[in-house]
């Protein structure tokens, strides 16, 4: 029998990446026939080692976060609620997808995953969980496809074990990151809201500053879409219906580089949506896959120049062809792999 390189590789422990990615099997969501396709996690880590852009050896699974994890960003009620199973009809429509013990089970893991990724990412300068970027989530309850807010978490947990003081979230999901921003508001301040047509100027960002203590969160989303009320994050960038590339490209260069001028993290956390894509069931921005990787290079070389850790989650993509989901979601292995070099 002839064996193949993937197991070739596997074998000797070959790596072909100079950062490792998490991910487990059990990523998958049971959630039946949807419009978030719970398998993408296997697809993605499939089609990378077909490809020949990361050897099995480059995977690493995690294991769930713990409770006391968990409860870092999240209320005990709504904890046990999940656990129980006693979310009430409401709470569990709001979240849009059909609780399961197996549900919670994933997204356990995917919270431990995202916690591993911003573990690795502090030792290697970039690690890629290839899932989480349940931007969603809030503290009491779950939205729209997002039960635990993995991202809040694993920044929690790294500032808990004295690894980290100060994060930045760069959100480019086309959903604003509503749960995140909600976390780490400071209570009682309020936020700052930058649109497209206010231009960004250092009086909003002053504003923004204040009211951002240890995490500064951006996000970059569509204006006229999901979720219809959108708590401020530090920095907004609500975009216009159908931006392109190189419009959507200056914005994200213009948020990071503002974001950088008033505010020095030791962790950036990097949620990679697929749905800025102009295919997109559920968005209306009209990136191309092309666009989207250029966007994936832009944060990793703003990282690297800066010289700051970047973890990356997932969150959604909804194309409507889910190849072109997965290609968008390998791509950003490809353009980590780019920035960062390979062995
Ligand atoms: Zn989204």
């Amino acid at each position: 029998m002839i064996e193949g390189f993937a197991s070739r590789a596997a074998r000797r422990r070959v790596h072909m990446l100079p950062f490792k990615l998490v991910y487990s099997d059990d990523y998958f969501l049971p959630i039946g026939s949807h419009v978030f396709p719970g398998e993408k996690y296997k697809r993605i880590h499939d089609r990378l080692i077909e490809d020949g852009i990361a050897a099995p050896s480059d995977f690493f699974a995690p294991r769930p976060a713990t409770d006391q994890d968990v409860l870092l960003v999240h209320t005990p009620q709504y904890v046990h609620k999940l656990k129980t199973g006693t979310l009430s009809a409401r709470e569990e429509l709001e979240m849009e997808i059909p609780y399961s013990p197996e549900l919670v089970r994933a997204f356990w893991l995917a919270a431990g995953g995202s916690i591993l990724a911003a573990d690795y990412a502090l030792n290697d300068g970039i690690a890629i969980s290839i899932g989480g970027g349940f931007h969603h989530a809030f503290p009491d309850h779950g939205e729209g496809f997002c039960m635990l807010n993995d991202i809040a978490i694993a920044v929690r947990c790294m500032q808990r074990d004295e690894k980290i003081q100060k994060a930045m979230t760069v959100d480019c999901d086309v959903h604003q990151g509503n749960g995140t921003a909600v976390i780490f508001a400071p209570s009682g301040v309020p936020g700052n809201l930058v649109g497209m047509g206010a231009a960004i100027n250092h009086a909003e960002m002053a504003r923004a500053r204040r009211s951002s203590t240890d995490v500064f969160t951006i996000s970059l989303h569509q204006e006229n879409n999901y979720p219809a009320f959108k708590p401020p994050s530090s920095l907004d960038l609500n975009l216009p219906d159908g931006l392109g590339d190189d419009e959507y490209l200056a914005c994200l260069g213009d948020a990071m580089s503002l974001g950088f001028s008033k505010f020095r993290p030791e962790l950036i956390s990097y949620v990679a949506g697929a749905d800025p894509y102009r295919e997109d069931q559920l968005g209306g921005l009209s990136l191309s896959i092309e666009g989207l990787k250029a966007r994936d290079k832009l944060v990793f070389e703003v990282a690297k120049a800066e010289d700051i850790p970047v973890m990356v989650t997932y969150a959604g993509g909804y194309a409507r062809r889910i190849e072109d989901t997965i290609t968008i979601h390998s791509n950003t292995v490809v353009a980590a792999k780019e920035v960062f070099g390979s062995t």
